[in-house]
């Protein structure tokens, strides 16, 4: 089995034949995370992965939702919700033991709303992001964590505060050996997706080559996969809508990176997944 460890199955790119995906998933062997980013977008992970035999949810809110704006994303568009983290509503969709994780929260300095400094955005989504720490400690669940373009700020909020995650993972991560070493430290996993089958950029060769650095050298035991679907989807589907079993390719970039067979990989990855996630049950593990 696989485990797509972070993607966004309830999103409404699958709104039309979300059935027909979660089909191929079973068919590939593929077990989901499915990953909130607010409010209603957590319910719904939580409600889909509900009847579904192969798949769990993550439960919080996201740093962009912070305050209200317009996101270009890389591959799809939105506007933004502009909550608080409301714990009592989280505390209901926590009584789910299909919630396995609480997140995505963290820093995102790439997004800025037009009308607020860097400082204030901060300052915001740092007060977020330490009640989701709280509230994940609170039910022993780890913490999945986004980070963009705000790395040292995040290291920093993590050191500084007397409240840490007792375990996390950095979702997504692109970013370079010198990091990464920080939130090993921490004893964080690095999720990695699709990107890592990325050519270089023509106009960023070295951000690429950093990444890979980071796939080289991360012990086996602290990476996990993921798709972050319906974004990124693998070099074989560039441009296409990202689904969940298109992990495959990066379990088979990791295994050519790291010079062992792809079962070798397939079962490293598969535990750490379940250690990580100690509250996912699977009939065969
Ligand atoms: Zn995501």
């Amino acid at each position: 089995m696989i485990i797509d460890s972070h993607c966004h199955l309830h999103f409404d790119s699958f709104k039309s034949d979300r059935d027909q995906v979660i089909a191929s998933c079973i068919e590939h062997g593929v077990i989901i995370n499915t990953v909130g980013t607010h409010s209603g977008t957590s319910k719904r992970a939580v409600e889909l992965a509900e009847k579904n035999e192969n798949m769990y949810a993550t439960i919080g809110l996201h740093p962009t939702h912070v305050f209200p704006m317009e996101v270009h994303g890389d591959e799809y568009d939105f506007i933004s919700k502009a909550e608080t983290f409301d714990e009592a509503y989280y505390d209901t969709l926590a009584q789910s033991e299909k919630v396995i994780a609480v997140g995505e929260c963290g820093i995102d300095l790439f997004h800025l709303p037009e009308n607020k400094s860097t400082e204030e955005v901060l300052e915001k989504q740092k007060e977020v992001f330490l009640k989701q720490v709280d509230f994940a400690n609170k039910y022993n669940l780890p913490l999945v964590i986004h980070v963009r373009d705000a790395h040292e700020q995040l290291i920093q909020i993590l050191k500084s505060e007397v409240r840490s995650p007792k375990s996390a993972v950095v979702h997504c991560y692109t970013s370079n050996w010198g990091n990464a070493g920080k939130y090993l430290d921490m004893g964080f996993y690095l999720g990695f997706t699709g990107v890592i089958t990325f050519p270089p950029k023509k106009t960023d060769p070295k951000s690429q080559e950093d990444l890979i650095e980071v796939v080289k050298k991360c012990p086996l035991n602290r990476m996990l996969i993921e798709t972050d679907a319906p974004y990124l989807a693998p070099q074989a589907y560039r441009g296409q809508r990202c689904e969940p079993w298109m992990v495959e390719d990066v379990i088979k970039k990791i295994a050519e990176i790291r010079g062992k067979t792809l079962d070798e990989i397939k079962n490293i990855l598969y535990q750490n997944t379940l250690n990580l996630f100690t509250r996912m049950k699977l009939k065969d593990s």
